[in-house]
C-alpha cells in the first residue's frame, strides 16, 4: 500500500475545508468545465490556493484588487466573492477568448462586485491604470506571464496602498529558480529571479516580503 502524495493530501483537504460560497461554489466548477470545452489550458490556481486568496483579501478588509492574468476567471471569482458589495475587482488579460469565457464565466454565477476585464497585454494596461477614485488597490495577485514578473511587480506599487499585499504565484518554478538548477534557464526563470535581485538590491526600504514554496495538487510551487 502506497503512502498519500500531495495530491491526495490537497483532496483530503478540499473535502475537508472548501467553503459552500468559495472553492466548492459549484458554479466555479461549472466555469472551469466552460473553459475546458473551448480548449482553454488548465493552469489556474487549486481550489485550496484560490481560497487561501479568498482568506487573504477578507482578513485584510480588502476592498479594491487587481490581478493580472485572468485566464478564464477562476482565480477572479475567489477574489470577487471575498470583496464587500462596494468592492472593485479589476483583471488584466492578453487574449480575448480567455476574456470571453471569464466574461461569461462571471455572468452565469452572478459576480459581486462584478470583475472588470481589461483586455490586451498587461503591462500597457497597467502603465495606464488609474488609481481608483475611492482609493489605490489593497491587494494585487500576479499570476501571468512569468517573464514579465518585475516589471508587473514595480509597476503595480504605483497603485498599491501603502501595507497593501503583492501576491506572485508561481514562484519557484520546481525548484528552478535556484542559480544551481542544471535544467534550462528559460525566461520565466530568469524574470522571477530578476524580482527577487530587485528585492535584494531594494534592501527592505520599500517591501517586505516572503516566499513560500508549497506542495499540493499542482506539484512543487
Ligand atoms: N489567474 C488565473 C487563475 O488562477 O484562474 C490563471 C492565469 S494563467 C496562469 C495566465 C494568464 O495570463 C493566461 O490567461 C494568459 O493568456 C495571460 N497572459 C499571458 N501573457 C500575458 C500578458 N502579456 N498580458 C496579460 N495577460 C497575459
Amino acid at each position: 500500500e502506497q503512502e498519500p502524495n500531495p495530491a491526495h493530501v490537497d483532496s483530503y483537504l478540499a473535502s475537508k475545508i472548501l467553503h459552500p460560497e468559495y472553492g466548492a461554489d459549484p458554479t466555479l466548477e461549472e466555469g472551469l468545465t466552460r473553459a475546458r470545452e473551448d480548449g482553454l489550458p488548465e493552469i489556474q490556481v487549486s481550489p485550496l490556493q484560490g481560497q487561501m486568496l479568498s482568506v487573504l483579501v477578507k482578513s485584510m478588509g480588502a476592498e479594491r484588487v487587481l490581478e493580472i492574468g485572468t485566464l478564464g476567471g477562476y482565480s477572479t471569482s475567489f477574489l470577487s466573492k471575498s470583496l464587500p458589495p462596494h468592492g472593485q475587482i479589476d483583471t488584466l488579460e492578453l487574449s480575448p477568448l480567455h476574456a470571453k469565457i471569464a466574461q461569461e464565466n462571471f455572468l452565469a454565477s452572478d459576480l459581486f462586485p462584478f470583475p472588470r476585464i481589461h483586455v490586451g497585454k498587461a503591462l500597457g494596461t497597467l502603465k495606464k491604470l488609474k488609481i481608483p477614485e475611492e482609493g489605490p488597490y489593497d491587494l494585487v495577485f500576479i499570476d501571468a506571464n512569468k517573464d514579465q514578473s518585475l516589471e508587473y511587480f514595480v509597476e503595480c506599487l504605483r497603485v498599491l496602498r501603502k501595507g497593501g499585499v503583492v501576491v506572485v504565484d508561481n514562484a519557484i518554478r520546481v525548484g528552478r529558480i535556484h542559480p544551481d538548477s542544471k535544467l534550462d534557464s528559460t525566461i520565466e526563470v530568469q524574470g522571477l529571479r530578476a524580482l527577487y535581485d530587485w528585492i535584494e538590491a531594494d534592501g527592505g526600504k520599500t517591501v517586505l516580503s516572503s516566499a513560500v514554496q508549497t506542495v499540493g495538487a499542482k506539484g512543487w510551487e
